[in-house]
């Protein structure tokens, strides 16, 4: 199975450093963290854009982790694509037709988020937009969808993993961050969407969780992080898979 973890947003060098390099000892395969930042509000912090984009290349040199990034706008596909070893297209944008076209024609390998309204159809359709520019380096990620219940952020569907696997062919991982909100949920749920047969896990983990510009109520401390990575190795064998580094998506 692979992991990938690290903060909402890149906030700084010191804070991305210290995050990239507990993460990679704690055993993730690839870096996550935002440049470009979907926020609900145009006065929260909006991301570093090409600084962020220039500093995971930095984390990348000093631990050798590849990195997941969004790209929220077409404009952006070459740039991002200039720095990043793996695209995201947030929830937001799942439907954003012109964007899944160029990350397709991007080449790249794509992190395709399923978009908070989107039924399982049309989250594989909006992979097939993607597939379809002969790009098939497509990873889906069930990240939670909205439902009248108001106890947590969003809905985890975990449904999704095994229904998901058995119309598509492509990789599905489970984003229990932002499919919770709540720190105290995020192991919890994240062996749950190992146990339902997901191939991985994209989590936020930060140094300095209460002081995180973004998510950080859903941001894993770095012991926390420490100690789902324990269990995984423990229970993945159950279900047929390893945490192994450099054994990307088995
Ligand atoms: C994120 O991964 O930080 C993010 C904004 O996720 P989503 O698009 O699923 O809300
Ligand atoms: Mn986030």
């Amino acid at each position: 199975m692979a992991m990938i973890a690290g903060p909402c947003a890149v906030e700084s060098k010191e804070q991305l450093l210290e995050t990239a390099k507990l993460v990679e000892t704690y055993g993730a395969q690839i870096l996550r963290g935002g440049a470009f930042k979907p926020r609900t509000s145009p006065y929260s912090f909006q991301g570093l854009e090409e600084e962020g984009l220039k500093l995971l290349q930095l984390a990348k040199l000093e631990t050798g982790m590849p990195f997941v990034t969004e790209v929220m706008d077409t404009r952006q596909v070459d740039l991002v694509g200039e720095y990043a070893d793996m695209l995201q297209i947030g929830s937001r944008n799942m439907s954003n037709f012109p964007l899944l076209k160029e990350a397709g024609i991007s080449k790249k390998p794509i992190l395709l988020k399923r978009g908070m309204n989107a039924t399982i159809e049309e989250f594989v359709m909006a992979a097939e937009y993607i597939l379809a520019q002969g790009n098939h380096q497509v990873v889906l990620c069930e990240r939670g969808i909205r439902t009248f219940e108001t106890a947590y952020r969003n809905t985890l569907d975990l449904n999704a993993v095994p229904m998901l696997k058995s119309m598509s062919h492509l990789p599905v991982i489970v984003d229990p961050s932002h499919g919770t909100g709540h720190r105290w949920m995020v192991s919890t749920m994240a062996k749950a969407a190992i146990a339902a047969g997901a191939d991985g896990l994209i989590i936020e983990m930060h140094y300095q969780p209460e002081e995180a510009l973004c998510d950080g109520d859903q941001s894993l401390f770095p012991e926390d992080f420490q100690k789902l990575m324990e269990e995984l190795r423990v229970l993945a064998p159950a279900v047929g898979r390893r945490v192994v580094k450099g054994e990307l998506i088995k």
